[in-house]
Parts: C-alpha cells; structure tokens; sequence
C-alpha cells in the first residue's frame, strides 16, 4: 500500500508557538532521559533496553511529570518509538564496522513529533487542527485538500526556520484501479524547456526557479563569508534554510499540478529511463533539471497508479539525435534547439525527442513503432 505525505504550513497565533515550542522541548527532554536511561541500564546491568521496556514505564512517568502529562501519550510513545529507530541503526553501523553512539539532542535541533490523527492531534469541522496540550485550534493553509478516499494515518507536526508544518501520511487503498482508456504521450526532459511531450507541448521551467538559484548562490556565498560563531553566520545559516524550503515547496506544488494535468489527460505515459542516465549527466541543463525530474517522476507513478494509467520507461539513449519521421540519425549539438532533418521533419528538438520516446514505447506512429527494447537497459 502506498504511503503519500501531504505538507500543509500552519498559521499558530503566538500563545500556540509557545505551547508547540514547550512540547517538543518537553518531548526532546524525554528523549535525552530515555537514551540516559539506555546508557545506564547497559553500564549497571549490561541490559540492553528495548522499546516495550520503555513505552512499558511511559504511564508511571506520566504520573508522576506533570508536564508530560499534558500532551498526547502517543505522541510521546513515538518519541521512545524514535529513540529505538536510532538504537537500531546505531547497531546496524556496528556490523559495519562505523559505530556513532545516538546522541544527546538539544532543544534548539529537536523539530519534530509524530501523532496519530484523531488521537493526539484532530482535523476540526472548522478545519483547524486541535492537538492535545496546545491552546485553541491552529490555522491551515489547505493549498490543496487531502485525498478524501484515503486513510490518514500518522500527522507530523514540525518547525523548519521559523515556520510551523503538518504532514499528513496517507495510506492509499489497494484496489485494483482498472487501466483507462485514451490518448498516449511521450515526455522528454527539454534542455530549453523543463519538459516536452510528443503532441508539441513544451513545459518552461517557472520564471522563479531561475531567481531561486540566483539567490540560493548568494545566500551560499554570504553565509560562507561569515566568521565560524559568529552571529552573522547564524543568521546567514538561517536565511539560507529559509530560502531553500520555500524553493522545494514552490517547486514540489508545480511538479503536483504538472503530474496532475498529465495524468488527466492521457492513458498512457512513456519517459526516459532514468537508470540509464550516463547521457543525461554530460548534459549540463538536464543536470539541474534532474531534481525537478526525479520528482516529477514520483508524483507521475503514483498519480498514475491510482488513475489506471500506464507510465512506461524507455531507453533514453540517442531520443534526441533520431528523426520521429523517418528514424536516421540526425547528429545535434547542444546549442542545437531545432531537429532538421533531411526528410523534411522540423521541429522543436525536445518535440521530436518526445515523440521517438512514444515510439520506443510502443505507441504512436514513426520508424521506431515497437521498438522497445528493455534488455538494453542492462547494457547501458
Ligand atoms: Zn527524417
């Protein structure tokens, strides 16, 4: 069953800011004398804890810390749960010969608690969110809904530079989706244009990306600049992380609507390979765009998996020196935008590319008709 998450910025007033902040302070204290605890036991006793033995001694502990008893028991069970996660990949490095013990955290790292929806933290009629310990209902930004057919699981609420989030995760149902009907597309990743599809469509990179690395280049530099410890550095630390979330969440929204769109309008979608990827990495400009690719690709999957549509994989090499009309070679430099071909066949490069990409995949019509050949993934 696939599990989705769904981030959502939350707007607390400045009495929940303070409860959110006393709870994962809380919370990380909790942690800190439960891996106290794991030390100890294993120094007196040479007893290694366990989960069930902490999560067994949770209930006298909230008995008797009042502090912890104002906030959700599960959320704090998690907090052991998070705890053990660190123990068994603390182990796990051992086998490998690199231990690094977990470590104690401090207030000012400790960003996150994980709750069950309904339990500990509840999507109100009004839409809010009400969680366990915290004044009133905290404010949502929805930008876009929560899948109404699935289940929602665990929330994780968290603080990244200065701001507050809820991640939703979302477990899909499993039922067979039954494949749909309907037109076919090729996609090729451009080199001038973030993607271009077989019926002539070209996707821009969003104007913005181009001033997010501009300032993301700055913010490197300036932050680089400052004195170690210093309070210019600092601050530096923190508008760089400022800056880099809000570019990953303006481009994780225009990679869902793009996904979106696409899924809606065909049954069948066929894109590069991205494991074959020894061409796509000389390109410089695929090179950048290959975040944005990579992404795109995971909302296509599962978008298209809950849709009934078919997205196919094809190998990538030599889509953008091959004619979709007439299947020679037709050699481009990178500066080339347009494919020529002496047959007659012009157009946009990354058109072309698309279209010899829905041809390896079985469909549409051209030289490459059925010339799939995904044995030759291994050879690449
Ligand atoms: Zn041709």
């Amino acid at each position: 069953m696939p599990v989705l998450s769904y981030k959502y910025r939350l707007y607390p007033t400045m009495a929940q800011i303070a409860g959110f902040e006393a709870m994962l302070g809380a919370f990380c204290d909790l942690y800190n004398a439960a891996l106290q605890q794991r030390i100890e036991a294993y120094r007196r006793a040479g007893k290694a804890l366990r989960y069930v033995d902490q999560a067994g001694e949770l209930k006298a502990v909230r008995a008797a810390d009042e502090r912890l008893a104002g906030y959700s028991f599960s959320a704090e069970q998690q907090v052991l749960r998070r705890l053990d996660k660190a123990f068994v990949a603390f182990f796990g490095r051992v086998k490998k010969g690199k231990a690094g013990f977990p470590r104690f955290r401090a207030k000012s790292m400790f960003d996150s608690a994980e709750f069950r929806v309904g339990d500990g933290l509840t999507i109100r009629k009004s839409k809010r969110l009400s969680v366990v310990g915290i004044p009133g209902e905290v404010k949502v930004k929805w930008h876009r809904d929560l899948p109404t057919f699935a289940k929602v699981g665990a929330a994780v609420l968290s603080r990244a530079a200065g701001k507050w989030f809820v991640c939703f995760q979302i477990t899909m149902p499993d039922e067979e989706v039954q494949p749909r009907d309907g037109a076919s597309v090729g996609l090729d990743l451009g080199l001038s244009s973030l993607i271009a599809t077989s019926d002539g469509e070209t996707v821009a990179a969003p104007q913005w990306t181009k001033g997010a690395a501009k300032r993301q280049r700055r913010l490197q530099r300036a932050l680089a600049r400052a004195r170690r410890g210093s309070k210019r550095r600092l601050k530096a630390k923190r508008r760089l992380a400022r800056h880099s979330a809000a570019t990953a969440n303006r481009r994780r929204d225009f990679l869902h609507k793009l996904s979106r769109s696409l899924v809606d309008r065909y049954a069948v979608i066929a894109l590069e390979d991205l494991s074959v990827d020894r061409l796509t990495r000389s390109m410089l400009a695929k090179a950048v765009h290959n975040a944005a690719w990579g992404q795109l690709r995971s909302f296509l999957d599962y978008k298209a998996a809950n849709a009934g549509v078919r997205v196919e994989a094809v190998d990538p090499r030599g889509t953008s020196q091959t004619c979709p009309e007439c299947g020679a070679v037709v050699a481009k430099t990178l500066s080339d935008r347009t494919h020529r071909c002496a047959c007659g066949c012009v157009m946009d490069r990354d058109v072309a590319a698309a279209k010899v990409i829905l041809q390896r995949a079985g469909h549409g019509t051209g030289p490459g008709h059925g010339l799939r050949t995904p044995s030759q993934r291994v050879a690449a």
